[in-house]
């Protein structure tokens, strides 16, 4: 037996909150013992060489596994899954046990049945418990865990769940009950999963940026060289980069907006709000706040581009020659008050869009949006988002003015006239949408009115669909 500090007693230290076992002294063990430690709790580790263990926290002890387990109610089995023999083979000293499994795994649907799962048909006498496995050891040890604070549970024997769940909250974590043991491969997976939200709104920016990059060059930089002879490659950089971010991050704007404006046409048509919608609805849904996001994050790049305009070589290049030439003609501009009406309008919508774009970013922030209640986050959500689009949409026509008319180069119109399609559809649809008798129909129906076949009265329901963003 080696104690790392104050021995007290000859099964371990007794401290305000109780003790604790941990089997396994590697990084996950060593940073949650110090955790709870801290936390008040005496920490007895057990180690296959309780003897050569080094580097564990000051004040916790070192044992053999069989004795470890006799100090605590409660252990941690923080050791690979490929490990876990010898724990079968201690089976009988682990009955009663509450046996925490905090196991991960390398990939998906590694072993037939979860970690945790395997534990219990190792242990049967054991109450297992499947927590902490989306903490990381280095979270643990360095405090920092604003990122992963939250700790799936779940377990068979609420007892033993709630004792991990005190646990947790002992830590400053936050512990979420998921259920059964059924769900521990769920929760092993959790760790596995990379942004899954945010694939699909990645795909859609990153192929609506590669197929406009190379519609705006076609535009721009080929149609001059093969008509005009004339080389204007230099403007990939700055002017395609700024024409191709705001057109994607509109039209990404209004698919966040899309999916609610069909689903409420869909429960308008169906006359329910009872009705599973369809799959591709449901996920598209389901990121329309990472949608949100990327486009906020376009946006963010197109005002950078448009902020450094006035800096670039080819634009003062071309004032200084604009004002020469005129110094030279004598001539002086009079003031369009049209085109000065015109100017001040787009930047000041443009900007007007963009805070209010900002403000719905801010607001989506879990922090932020925990605040309000859901009335006030619909609010924002909803009005001021399709303010936000109507905002947007509008400083592209005041950009497009009076060009939307003039013939096009090669016959197709600039891209910024593509990207004002799905806007104004949006736009269009939700007119349609808050008109005062479509609107009494949608409300009634997100209430729980049904339409019910000629001859029958409507009736509340019980169930509820996702919740909506109109
Ligand atoms: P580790 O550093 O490799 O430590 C594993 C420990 O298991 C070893 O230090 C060893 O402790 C014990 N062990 C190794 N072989 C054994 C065997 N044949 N029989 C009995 N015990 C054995 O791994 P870790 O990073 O601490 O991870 C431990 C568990 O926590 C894993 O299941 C992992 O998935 C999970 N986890 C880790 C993290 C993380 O950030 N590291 C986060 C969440 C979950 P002794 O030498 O003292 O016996």
């Amino acid at each position: 037996m080696k104690s790392n500090s104050f021995a007290m007693g000859d099964t371990g230290i007794q401290r305000k909150l109780g003790t604790i076992c941990i089997f396994g002294t590697g990084d996950f063990g060593r940073s949650l013992g110090l955790r709870l430690l801290q936390a008040g709790y005496g920490v007895v580790f057990g180690s296959r060489n309780p003897k050569d263990s080094s580097l564990l926290p000051k004040g916790t002890q070192v044992l053999s596994h069989a004795e470890a387990a006799q100090t605590a109610q409660v252990i941690f089995v923080a050791v690979h899954r490929e490990n876990y023999d010898f724990l079968g083979q201690m089976a009988e000293g682990l009955a009663g046990k509450v046996l925490v499994d905090v196991s991960n795994n390398l990939k998906r649907n590694q072993y037939p049945e979860s970690n945790a799962e395997y534990l219990s048909t190792l242990v049967p006498a054991a109450s297992v418990v499947k927590a902490f496995n989306t903490v990381s050891a280095w979270a643990l040890q360095s405090g920092g865990l604003d990122a992963n604070r939250q700790v799936f549970v779940c377990g068979d024997q609420c007892e033993a769940k709630q004792m991990v769940v005190d646990i947790a909250h002992s830590l400053g974590l936050t512990a979420l009950d998921r259920g059964s043991l059924r769900v521990a491969g769920e929760i092993e997976d959790y760790p596995l999963l990379l942004f899954p939200l945010w694939r699909l709104p990645m795909a859609i920016a990153t192929g609506l940026t590669a197929a406009f990059f190379v519609y705006v060059l076609i535009q721009d930089v080929v149609y001059n060289a093969v008509v005009n002879g004339k080389d204007n490659s230099f403007r990939i950089m700055i002017s395609l980069a700024n024409k191709v971010f705001p057109i994607v991050s509109l039209i990404m704007l209004a698919l966040c907006y899309l999916p609610g404006v069909i689903a409420a046409f869909l429960q308008l048509y169906n006359g329910t709000k009872y009705r599973r919608f369809p799959d591709w609805l449901d996920r598209w849904m389901l990121c329309r706040k990472q949608l949100g996001l990327v486009a906020l994050a376009l946006a963010f790049l197109h005002v950078l581009y448009t902020l450094i305009i006035p800096i670039r070589y080819y634009v003062r290049l071309r004032l200084n020659d604009w004002t020469i030439s005129q110094i030279k003609r004598n001539k002086t501009e009079t003031l369009d008050t049209t085109m000065a009406w015109r100017t001040d309008s787009y930047y000041s919508i443009g900007v007007l869009g963009f805070a209010f774009f900002v403000l719905l970013g801010i607001t989506s922030l879990p922090s932020v949006s925990n605040a309000m209640n859901w009335r006030e986050f619909r609010f924002v959500q909803s009005k001021l988002g399709h303010l936000t689009l109507l905002l947007c949409t509008a400083h592209t026509f005041l950009f497009g003015w009076d060009k939307f008319l003039r013939p096009y180069k090669w016959y197709i119109p600039p891209g910024y006239m593509l990207s004002l399609i799905l806007p104004c559809i949006v736009l269009v649809l939700k007119l349609v949408l808050i008109t005062p008798c479509v609107d009494r129909t949608v409300t009634r129906i997100r209430q729980g009115w049904e339409r019910k076949p000629a001859g029958q009265a409507g009736v509340n329901g019980t169930t509820s669909s996702q919740p909506l963003m109109l």
